[in-house]
């Protein structure tokens, strides 16, 4: 079939009804209904882009075997330059959402091909894995589907194994000739209400006696037996202006807790089966995070560059720029876009081979920004949120300014240094949206939390340190100082 296109994307959607419930009610079609259309519409003109003159090079490739074209993040890299195409499609993405809508298809389709590249982990299970792990790749290359995933137990009581809570956890509860049967609860499917598939697999940190957890599958969203219930939505359309929430009326990515209710999935979906040592390996093993961190790391640049351009517009249009200690915060702000810069391309120019004759980016510089940005995201919106003070409280809604009483006042007191009221208002609307309505708050969970709690991951980048460099200038200096003598005088 090659790419989709946004109508594409939005028929298929239509045509395969899903059990989603949200605010009480089930919904009939996620297309239209105001908790969803605006992301469906911004998912839409992500997929238009794979199809438009000017983008079609630049997000897509041809496949060779097929002749037909995929999206850039499907494609095998041989080389440095290629992974830099890829960011380069990336980036365009991000950009159409400011960064804001993290769990984009890119972002799924990047763990597709590696799971593709490290196929042969899965043959512990039995020869026949790999292979279906490759027409699954294939398969979602080729049709353009979008994946949601959702890689954790709900959230009940985190001091005991899933064994010991394994009704709430998702399981495999039967098999046949045919496939297995999964019951329980797995959280948080960013998008799943409006995806295509479910891709499930675990983080690391099964025990043994968690075998009947220890699974890897897909299944479509729409299957019998999966079932979606939403949070509260921060935003529905039309609800509110698009002047007083320019960010939350579009970007808002929904997520939902997914309960699976003996739910069948064909063994030619099955890719890892009732084995915790294989579970808790392939998450390192597959070296999903290398492909996954370059593009969410693009993205999270694009996230940084926004914000950290609201705060320095903030800043100057109510001449506090000129004060040191507002610099201050500005230029540690800015040094965060450095940062990520250059670990994106050193983790490109330093790339390195897999098993099968490709490339992928090097995990280090990219692991290092992602587990930083759970601190720097935050402070970059605390940047904001100082700057702004009061300012924020002090804005009326975007209706007064459409009041013909309230012009002379309105056109007076709410300007700032050099900008008019109504550029103000709506600078600092947007900077509400970003750094203190619900959707701004939500952000900035998502990059705390998106890649997995930071404590642990943090720790795991101890455990998997490459310490060499390091311990060489030690031992280096530990040699200045030879056997104990007395001092010289
Ligand atoms: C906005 C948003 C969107 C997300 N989207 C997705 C998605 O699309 N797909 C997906 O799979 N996931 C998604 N995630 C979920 C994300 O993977 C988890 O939030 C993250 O892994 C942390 O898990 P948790 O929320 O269950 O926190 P918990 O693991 O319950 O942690 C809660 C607290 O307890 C501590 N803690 C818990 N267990 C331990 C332990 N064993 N050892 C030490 N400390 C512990 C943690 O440090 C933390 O402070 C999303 C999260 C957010 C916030």
């Amino acid at each position: 079939m090659g790419v989709r296109n946004g109508q594409q994307f939005i028929d298929h959607l239509k045509s395969n009804p899903r059990d989603v419930w949200i605010n009480g009610e089930q919904v009939q079609d996620v297309t239209t209904h105001p908790a969803f259309s605006a992301s469906v519409e911004q998912l839409a003109k992500l997929y238009d882009m794979q199809v438009a003159n000017e983008t079609e090079e630049l997000t897509t490739y041809v496949v060779p075997e097929t002749g037909e074209r995929a999206g850039l993040a499907f494609m095998p890299a041989m080389d440095a330059a290629d992974l830099n195409k890829k960011r380069v499609a990336y980036r365009l993405w991000a950009e159409k959402t400011f960064g804001l809508m993290g769990r984009s298809p890119d972002f799924l389709n990047c763990s597709l091909l590696a799971y593709w590249e490290s196929r042969e982990l899965a043959a512990k299970n039995g020869p026949e894995f790999p292979e279906r792990i490759a027409k699954y790749y294939e398969y979602v290359r080729d049709n353009d589907l979008f994946l949601s995933h959702a890689l954790l137990s709900p959230q009940n009581d985190r001091s005991k194994p899933s064994s010991e809570q394994a009704e709430l956890h998702m399981r495999v509860v039967n098999e046949d000739k045919d496939g297995i049967y999964v019951s329980g609860g797995r959280m948080i499917a960013t998008l799943g209400p409006v995806s295509d598939e479910m891709i499930m697999y675990s983080l690391p940190g099964l025990q043994p006696g968690d075998e009947d957890h220890a699974l890897m599958f897909a299944v479509p969203t729409d299957s019998k037996g999966l079932r979606q219930i939403c949070r509260e939505p921060y935003t529905l359309a039309g609800q509110k202006s698009d002047f007083d929430h320019p960010l939350s009326n579009r970007f808002e990515e929904n997520d939902s807790l997914l309960i699976f209710d003996n739910c069948f999935v064909p063994w030619d979906r099955v890719f890892i089966y009732r084995d915790v040592e294989l579970s808790n390996a392939y998450y390192v093993g597959s070296a999903l995070r290398n492909h996954t961190a370059l593009q969410t790391n693009t993205r999270a640049l694009v996230k940084m560059e926004f914000a950290v351009g609201v705060a320095l517009e903030v800043a100057r249009s109510i001449g506090a720029d000129k004060f040191l200690h507002v610099q201050t915060m500005l230029g540690e702000c800015l040094n965060e876009i450095e940062f990520l810069k250059s670990s994106l391309l050193r983790s490109e120019v330093e790339c390195e081979a897999t098993s099968v004759g490709t490339v992928r980016p090097l995990l280090g510089p990219l692991q290092a920004s992602r587990t930083h940005l759970p601190k720097a995201y935050p402070r970059v919106i605390e940047v904001i949120q100082t700057i702004a003070a009061g300012g924020f409280m002090m804005m009326p809604s975007g209706a007064d300014f459409t009041v013909p009483e309230l012009k002379e006042d309105t056109d007076k007191y709410y300007g700032g240094a050099n900008i008019s009221s109504l550029d103000r208002a709506r600078l600092f609307k947007l900077a509400w949206d970003l750094a203190g309505e619900a959707f701004g708050t939500r952000a900035l969970q998502y990059e705390r939390y998106y890649a997995g709690d930071p404590m642990r991951t943090l720790a795991m980048n101890y455990m998997g340190a490459n310490d060499t460099e390091p311990k060489k200038l030690v031992a280096a200096a530990l040699a200045l100082s030879g056997d104990p003598t007395p001092a010289k005088s």
